[in-house]
């Protein structure tokens, strides 16, 4: 029986993840669900799953938890930071579900690498500010972490099993590998005329054609700042050279990403969009489980397709690929700005087209000093929102 965390339980992975632990009874078991505000979602989750432990990161969310909760069911209910970083270390936990969104996830995602824990990574903003001190506390405490997002979790299955050992560390050129493929649909408006963009309402960015996600990951995918995350998020986990990794349009969505091997091979990853898919995947890796999708059905596919990304419609993604080559101060400016730029976006405070103005700029006058700890990081992704703040209230 593995024991299970999940951080972003009300979110749309935290939802994948309670459905396929609710497919496979026999194997997972829920200790603690984690969110943040939405008490009437962590209610219905707390009587369906019944958690040893419910916490809302909210103080007020918490008090309304445990006002409403049946004491019969016997959920703790906590808040506060210590007492966060005390579920996902404690000894009664295997595995934990790193699905919170944004930067908020990155110090209970840390906490649980730090312990060594079983990691199943879909927090990419975590990975994407602290990659490299990421990864060496990876290395130090031996934790298993495992790529949910999809493509990662494509590339991850298209791996030879010993680099499959190595994340974080991984000897590309010495497997054969010549590069790393990274899929993505292009988003809603891939071909909407470039005049339309700046009209764009949130509505029609967060439709995406094929995948069903949280606001925030929507809008990014719309903007493919997404891809632009997702790249950083594979340089480090792969540890792949700008030489070694490519961004494929995918439209469809059925292929998740590739590996190109030396010899000509290339090994994709297929399966329909559809988020439990990688989620199981991670849960019982080396095994297989069922997850509840679907099976592909080629005949209803059809057609696949392939285009190269187009940076005039799509800034944001040539900013992070920029951003990555810059370094870990970069990247860290970018996603904070991007956060607070994609949030300004959603509450129709500037244009979709502004979100690119506003991370282009934070990218070019927060001063990026050196990034020693975690407190650094924090404080620059702190400074950096303020900044950002302050030029969309310009707009
Ligand atoms: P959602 O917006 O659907 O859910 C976000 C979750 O995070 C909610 O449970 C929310 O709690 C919680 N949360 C938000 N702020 C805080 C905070 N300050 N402290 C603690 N919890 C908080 O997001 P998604 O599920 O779409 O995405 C989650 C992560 O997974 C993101 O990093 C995203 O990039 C990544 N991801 C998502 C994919 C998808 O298909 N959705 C695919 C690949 C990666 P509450 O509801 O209480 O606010
Ligand atoms: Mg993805």
């Amino acid at each position: 029986m593995q024991s299970m965390v999940i951080l972003g339980a009300t979110g749309s992975i935290g939802a994948s993840t309670l459905s396929v632990i609710a497919s496979n009874p026999e194997t997972y078991s829920v200790y603690a669900l984690v969110a943040n505000t939405n008490v009437d979602k962590m209610m219905a989750l707390c009587e369906q799953h019944r958690p040893k432990v419910a916490h809302m990161v909210d103080e007020q969310a918490a008090k309304s938890l445990q006002a409403r909760l049946s004491p019969s069911l016997k959920i703790e209910v906590t808040t506060g930071e210590s007492q966060l970083e005390g579920i996902v270390t404690s000894s009664s936990v295997d595995t934990v579900m790193a699905a919170i969104v944004g930067a908020a996830g990155l110090v209970p995602t840390l906490a649980a690498v730090k312990a060594g824990k079983r990691v199943l990574l879909a927090n990419k903003e975590s990975l994407v500010m602290s990659g490299r001190l990421f990864i060496e506390e990876m290395k130090k405490s031996g934790a298993q972490v495992l790529p949910v997002d999809s493509e990662h979790n494509a590339i991850f299955q298209a791996l030879p099993e010993s680099v499959q050992q190595e994340i974080g560390f991984c000897d590309l050129d010495g497997a054969g590998i010549s590069h790393i493929l990274l899929t993505g649909s292009g988003g809603p408006f891939l071909t909407s005329p470039l005049s339309s963009l700046p009209q764009m309402t949130p509505a029609q960015a967060c439709k995406h054609p094929n995948w069903s996600m949280g606001r925030k990951i929507s809008v990014d995918s719309a903007s493919m700042m997404n891809k632009g995350l997702e790249y950083i998020e594979a340089r480090w986990l792969f540890n792949a050279s700008v030489e070694q990794l490519k961004v494929v349009i995918h439209p469809q969505s059925v292929i998740h990403s590739m590996v190109q091997y030396r010899d000509g091979s290339v090994i994709a990853q297929l399966g329909n969009p559809d988020m439990r898919t990688p989620i199981a995947h991670c849960m019982s890796y080396p095994q297989r489980i069922n997850s509840g999708v679907e099976p592909l059905d080629f005949f209803k596919v059809g057609q696949l397709s392939f285009l190269e990304p187009d940076f005039t419609r799509f800034p944001c993604l040539a900013l992070a690929i920029d951003a990555c080559n810059q370094g870990q101060e970069a990247t860290t400016i970018l996603n904070a700005a991007n956060e607070i730029s994609v949030a300004a976006f959603l509450d129709n405070k500037i244009k979709f087209t502004d979100i690119a103005k506003v991370n282009e700029t934070c990218l070019s006058q927060v001063a990026k000093q050196a990034l020693n700890s975690i407190d650094d990081i924090l404080a620059l992704d702190v400074q950096t929102r303020a900044y950002a703040s302050e030029w969309v209230n310009k707009i």
